[in-house]
Order: structure tokens, then sequence, then C-alpha cells
């Protein structure tokens, strides 16, 4: 969604997530009509601050569309065990159609195991081991929620992306590597950075000469907007909590004044993101409905 930025950026459109949200809602609205029954949605938060309010968030675009929510908040100091056992329960319950475990997980709770435990057809973030080896062959059946959600800000400009230099800086199972993915699909010349990058002080080198930009890194305005590339798409995925602001990882104001388009933080991927997750609950379901 296109949004004409005012007079103090310039250069820039910004690309408004929650407008863009708002319009995949009334899809995926007309959508749920069409199902025989409400999808149930099970979601696994923390006690802490940031997963209660990315909770609250999800909860209240469920509950808006229709989906029926089951959430679980967590000590940060459960056992490994009791988040196995939650999830065991919810794969073998018919009645919950998504699963969606809340990242950082605390430092006991093995990440890349809980996502490799969550029944595939039930996991709507779209990273169980077997999406990632079929986003591979460009065959998901779901897609990863934030990669999709920067594909559809970066479709939203109209912008054809086949032979375009694409750069993604940050490798993440959940972030980069899926969106380097889904911008190879698209024909995209891509490139992905890491600390590997910039350790050989070759990342602004990369940045520059990028016509679509992805930062994925989680780091407050770690790149620079002198770096931009002038009439560059700019998706900035990055949230940092700093002096009770949140920051995305792009430096905004400079990065205004060459980006052709830009994602703010807030209200930028984050929005998408959420609205993603329901799509994703909307597929789930439906792939149940298909093995039943
Ligand atoms: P992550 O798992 O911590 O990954 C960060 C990535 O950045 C890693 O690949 C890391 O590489 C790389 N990196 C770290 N330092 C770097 C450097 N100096 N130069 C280049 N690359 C570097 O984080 P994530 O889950 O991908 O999330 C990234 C950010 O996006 C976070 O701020 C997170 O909160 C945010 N996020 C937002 C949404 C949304 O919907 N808006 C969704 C998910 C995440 P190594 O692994 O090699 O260290």
């Amino acid at each position: 969604m296109l949004v004409e930025t005012p007079t103090t950026l310039p250069m820039s459109t910004l690309l408004d997530g929650k407008a863009l949200a708002e319009q995949i809602k009334q899809q995926l609205q007309r959508e749920l009509h069409t199902l025989p029954k409400q999808p149930t949605l099970g979601i696994v938060s923390f006690d802490a601050p940031a997963s209660s309010v990315y909770c609250r968030a999800q909860c209240l675009q469920a509950n808006a569309l229709g989906i029926r929510t089951r959430v679980e908040q967590l000590p940060l100091n459960v056992t490994p065990q009791r988040v196995e056992q939650l999830i065991q329960a919810w794969n073998a319950d018919a009645a919950v159609h998504g699963i969606f475990v809340h990242q950082p997980m605390p430092p006991q709770i093995d990440a890349q195991r809980v996502s490799s435990i969550i029944n595939p057809d039930k996991d709507v973030e779209g990273i169980h081991p077997q999406h990632s080896a079929r986003r591979f062959f460009a065959r998901a059946r779901i897609g990863s929620c934030t990669a999709l959600a920067v594909m559809a800000l970066i479709e939203s400009t109209g912008e054809p992306l086949e032979g375009k230099e694409a750069v993604v800086v940050g490798h993440s199972d959940i972030v980069g590597r899926p969106v380097g993915m889904l911008l190879l699909d698209a024909l995209a010349t891509t490139t992905i950075c890491h600390v590997g990058t910039d350790r050989a002080k070759r990342l602004e080198e990369h940045v520059r000469r990028a016509d679509v930009l992805v930062v994925a890194v989680g780091k407050p305005q770690f790149v620079k907007g002198e770096w931009i590339k002038q009439g560059a798409i700019v998706i900035d995925v990055g949230i940092n909590v700093v002096g009770g602001h949140v920051k995305g990882d792009v430096e905004f104001e400079a990065a205004t004044a060459r980006a052709k388009y830009i994602t703010p933080v807030p209200g930028g991927v984050g929005p998408v993101t959420v609205m993603m997750v329901m799509k994703n609950t909307i597929e789930a379901f439906k792939l149940q409905q298909r093995s039943a």
C-alpha cells in the first residue's frame, strides 16, 4: 500500500504496513466465509514484554477476523519438557489448526528443536524444516510469515523484481534465508549478506548496489542512510527498542533522502507479518481438511 509521504520525506514514498495489512484482512475475511468452520490458532507466548505485546496484536487481529485463539503464556523459566508437551498436545488436537511459538525463546529452550516438532501442517510461522526444504525447490506449502510480508510490501510498489539487484542483510532461518529464496524465485539477482560480509568490510559495497534492500539484523540503525542506492526499495524488518522507542535496522531519516520506497518502523513489516500468520492459519486449516 502506497502512501504519499509528507514534505519531511522529500524522496521517498512510505510503504504503509498497516494499510496493506487492512487490505489483506479484507481478502482473508472473504476466504474465511467459505470455510466450513472457524479455524483455531494456538499461540505460545513467554512472560516478556515484547512477547506479550505481539501476542495481544495477534489475538486482536485473529478475533477481528473470526479466527479463534488459544494462548499459553509461559514463565521465562519454563522447562523444555513443558513446551514440548504443550506442542505435542496441540499437534494431536484436531480442534487446533495452527501453532505459533513466539521468538526469541528463553535460553533453555532450543528454538530449532521446537520448530521441528510442530506438525508442519500446523506450523503457521512457516519455519519447520519441511517447509524450508520445500521452499528450496519453490514448493513451500506454508510460507515463512515474515518473508511473505516482506514480499507483499515489495509487490505493493508495483515495481517488477525480475533482473533487479536484491540484497538481504541477515541470514537467519526465520527471516533472511526465506526472504532470499523468495527473491530468487521472483528472478531477482540475490545476494545474502551476513556477519562474514561485515567482517570482510564489504557490507557497504553490497548495500550500495541494491535496487531492493531487505535488512533483518536486529541492530538499531545498522545500515547507514548514505549507503542506500538512489531510487532503491528498502524493507526494514528490524525491531529494536531504544530509549523506549522502537527503531529499525536502517538509519531511517537519512535513507528517505535516497530510497524511492521505504518501510517505517514501527508500522511497516510488523502489521503485515501478523496478517500473514492469519493467512497461514487459513492455509493450515485447509491442508488439514484435505488430509482428514
Ligand atoms: P536473528 O536470528 O538474531 O538473526 C540476525 C541475523 O543478522 C543473523 O543472520 C546474523 O548473522 C546477522 N548479523 C548479526 N550481526 C551482523 C553484522 N554485523 N553484519 C551482518 N549480519 C549480521 O534475528 P531475526 O529473527 O532474523 O530478526 C532480525 C530482526 O528482525 C530483529 O530485530 C527482529 O526483532 C526483527 N523481526 C521482525 C519481524 C517483523 O515482523 N517485523 C519478524 C521477525 C523478526 P549470524 O547468525 O551469523 O550472527
